[in-house]
């Protein structure tokens, strides 16, 4: 998939209380699981007053629902992953290396 789709895709882990509770599957691209919605117990408002669904499992607000209009498989949960998540740490190791270097 390309940066810009999972862009795409990405937007709908946030403000997505109505699409996520609307899912007959979710999934969550930080522990890679796919799950039952109705599984998810928080929701929580982010600054503008929208929820943003938070898994039940890792706690962390990365939940895509098929109501997207996408389809939720291990695939996409792992291209997801290694896109906003292992991407990060590569990031933060990088920083630490250059502060090491100081
Ligand atoms: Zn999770």
């Amino acid at each position: 998939m390309t940066r810009d789709v999972l862009n795409e895709i990405h937007k709908h882990s946030i403000y997505n209380e109505t699409e996520v509770k609307n899912s007959k599957v979710c999934g969550c691209f930080y522990c890679n699981r796919i799950f039952n919605p109705s599984e998810i117990i928080n929701y929580i408002p982010e600054r503008n007053g929208e929820p943003t669904a938070w898994c039940p499992y890792c706690y962390t607000d990365a939940i895509i629902g098929d109501a997207s209009g996408y389809e939720i498989t291990d695939e996409l949960l792992s291209e997801m992953a290694d896109e906003f998540f292992a991407r990060k740490v590569i990031l933060a190791l990088d920083e630490l290396g250059q502060e090491n270097k100081k």
